[in-house]
């Protein structure tokens, strides 16, 4: 295991929400347009804590998106720095917290936090493992041209180069042919 369960969780999360865009998203639209999205995309992760349902709350998922997005790609030194930041804007309190069928684990947020605040603070939280295990290159973007999807590469000699064995399948079709040519 490269990172703790609740960290690996929280990345593949943030890869989850940052491929909801439309240049990453396995329909080509963007999958975060409506509140009835985001509250799927929740469901689906069985994410606790405070909902709105309202306009706001997915403009500010939205504006989370995009900044996670960028972070997820920072060399290490600018990624330390981004996390900093994130966590002093929201006062980050870290605390260990056991509830439903999880084990203890962090929250640095309050549940009752509004949710965009709490997806960026858990992001930063799993980022500060990444930066000091130095594993910032564990966060990638999908190799194929033509797909922008993030995923995490867990795999042991850090080697994983496409989000899914699909992109994969793909470009080595797509390599087969150009050499056929
Ligand atoms: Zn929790
Ligand atoms: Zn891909």
């Amino acid at each position: 295991m490269i990172f703790t369960h609740d960290t690996e969780t929280a990345l593949d999360f943030v890869a989850a929400l940052a491929d909801t865009t439309p240049e990453a998203s396995d329909s080509g639209d963007d999958e975060l347009a409506t509140s009835a999205q985001l509250i799927t995309l929740l469901d689906l992760w069985e994410y606790s804590g405070r909902r709105d349902g309202d306009e706001r709350e997915l403009r500010e998922v939205r504006n989370a998106r995009d900044r996670l997005r960028e972070l997820w790609l920072f060399d290490r030194d600018d990624a330390a720095h981004a996390v900093n930041e994130l966590l002093a804007e929201a006062h980050a309190l870290p605390k260990l917290v056991r509830h439903d069928r999880l084990d203890w684990h962090i929250h640095a947020t309050e549940l009752d936090a509004p949710l965009a605040r709490r997806i960026m603070v858990e992001a930063a939280m799993a980022l500060v493992d990444v930066i000091r295990a130095d594993q910032m290159d564990r966060l990638r973007s999908c190799a194929a041209d033509d797909c922008e999807s993030l995923y995490v590469d867990l795999s042991k000699n850090a080697s994983r180069r496409f989000c899914t064995t699909r992109c994969g399948n793909r470009m080595a079709v797509r390599a087969y042919r150009a050499r056929a040519v």
